[in-house]
């Protein structure tokens, strides 16, 4: 049966003229339709968030919390549910889908957890009588725009620091996985949460993103997704002078040195691959390794990644991965691997489409022999492709780790301290993990470096994002 949605401003559901169809990826069935918002519709949420705020900011900050907890609350009496939905929209596995649900409740109660712990500061004056007083306060209406990987989670990133500091907030999904976010609303229309708070708009980037990032009455463009789009969303904002978060791509770099624990590089690194089917921006694409100990890296990466269960997740439980999330995207990952190999990449593994019934599946691929002048190491392939480069030591993986034009994460797996110091000193990336799987912590800062991005998310650090500061000098 498929589901329909409607925009959700002002506290209602709007019904909208346009909607498209959103299919499986590993079925091609069409499980809902959804609304394309145009300008007017996008200019009437903004509207809306805006004639919200000022109440929304008068609330201390401990009652905002206990209405993000109440919808955490809420949500975890449905996690099934919601799985259920990400798994049939996105593609995800079943496990991991229901590990982004839970994250996802975890992560609003964390961030209700601050209410008490934002606070100013007093500085010290050059005049007789005189106090200086710092205040954070929220800096009006956020613009959140979503990418289609981890969907439901990154409403949450967006929606619970803004709200808590006191900001109201338009959020537009990917017009790959916007039935999840709608459920979402229809969620948070049945607490309490005062009307215009939180809206919702589905649509295109061309239309009702563009419509979000020029419109002068929104404070803050909180963007993850691609880095052509996020440079698109900084020009254009720059009209308007409005702030921007950009949470973008990267080519996140293993080091695996000759005194690593192998067995735990290649499971973290087969992990970091077929997770989401390789479409993470913060998981391994491509490894260094040291020359001693290429070959042990492989055979037991080969093993792994042969070994990789796949297929459609709605009727598996048990998978490492689905499908990738549409025909342009495996065709992306396709040509990628077939320039690699007419580079001179050697195939160990993979390197088709899979043989699967229906879906956008791509076998798990190994290349070796690859270089840092080839296109597979340099660009981001967002697929369970793994080339691999063999380095004469860690000066060398840090000079071409260093050489990429992102810096998001990377990862190092090494037995010596001073090795894995001296990488983390001098890595330009915004995370570095040392042996252990590529993941952020909710109570960590994920910002990338250079083209990966400009802000970042997460922690302390990523709520005061949603803040600007007021500096008040009494006299007397
Ligand atoms: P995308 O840039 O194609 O789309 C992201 C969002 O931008 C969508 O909602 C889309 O509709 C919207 N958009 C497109 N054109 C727009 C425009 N002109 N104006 C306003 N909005 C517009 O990205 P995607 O394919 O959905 O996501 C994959 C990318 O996201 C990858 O590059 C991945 O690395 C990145 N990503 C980064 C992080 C991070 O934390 N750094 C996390 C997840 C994904």
């Amino acid at each position: 049966m498929t589901r329909s949605y409607e925009n959700y401003i002002g506290g209602e559901f709007v019904s909208s003229s346009v909607h498209h169809d959103v299919e499986n990826p590993a079925t091609h069935e069409v499980i809902g339709t959804t609304p394309d918002a145009d300008a007017d519709t996008v200019g009437a949420a903004v509207a809306a968030a805006r004639a919200a705020q000022p109440a929304w900011e008068r609330l201390p900050a401990i009652e905002r919390a206990n209405h993000l907890r109440e919808i955490a609350a809420a949500l975890r009496t449905q996690r099934e549910r919601f799985a259920q939905i990400i798994v049939q929209e996105q593609g995800k596995t079943q496990g991991l889908a229901q590990v982004e649900v839970d994250f996802t409740a975890d992560y609003i109660d964390y961030m209700a957890e601050w209410a008490r712990r934002i606070e100013g500061e007093v500085i010290p004056s050059d005049r007789p009588n005189e106090t200086i007083l710092l205040m954070r306060k929220p800096l009006g209406v956020v613009a959140g725009i979503l990418p289609w990987n981890f969907p439901f989670f990154l409403i949450a990133r967006k929606m619970a620091p803004a709200l808590l500091t006191g900001n109201t907030i338009v959020i537009k999904p990917s017009e790959e996985t916007p039935i999840n976010a709608f459920e979402f609303a229809r969620l948070v229309s049945e607490t309490s949460l005062p009307a215009g708070v939180f809206n919702l708009v589905g649509g295109r980037g061309s239309v009702a993103g563009e419509a979000l990032i020029s419109n002068p009455d929104v404070d803050l463009i909180s963007f993850t997704g691609s880095v052509a789009v996020g440079s698109h969303i900084m020009q254009t904002a720059g009209k308007n002078l409005t702030r921007v978060n950009l949470e973008l791509g990267g080519k996140a770099p293993a080091i695996v040195l000759r005194d690593a624990d192998l067995d735990l590089a290649a499971k973290a690194i087969w992990d970091s691959r077929v997770i989401n089917t390789g479409q993470v921006c913060n998981c391994a694409e491509k490894v260094y390794v040291e020359d001693e100990v290429h070959d042990a890296l492989v055979e037991r990466l080969t093993v792994l990644f042969e070994g990789t269960r796949y297929g459609d997740p709605s009727a598996e439980a048990e998978l490492d991965m689905g499908p990738l999330i549409n025909a342009a995207g495996l065709a992306k990952v396709e040509g990628l691997v077939a320039r690699a190999i007419e580079d001179g990449c050697t195939l160990v593994t993979g390197g088709a489409r899979a043989d699967t019934e229906s879906g956008y599946h791509y076998q798990p691929t190994i290349l070796t022999n690859a270089d840092s002048t080839m296109e597979i190491m340099a660009k981001e392939t967002f697929g369970p492709v793994l080339p691999i480069q063999r380095v004469s030591g860690l000066d060398e993986a840090i000079e071409l780790a260093n050489a990429s034009e992102y810096g998001l994460t990377s990862s190092v797996f090494t037995r010596d301290i001073s090795s894995a110091l001296r990488a983390a000193r001098e890595l330009q990336y915004g995370e570095t993990y040392i042996n252990r799987e590529n993941f952020e912590a909710m109570q960590g800062f994920h910002a990338g470096r250079k083209k990966s991005g400009i802000g970042g998310a997460d922690g302390k650090h990523g709520l005061l994002e949603f803040t600007e500061t007021h500096v008040v000098y009494i006299a007397g």
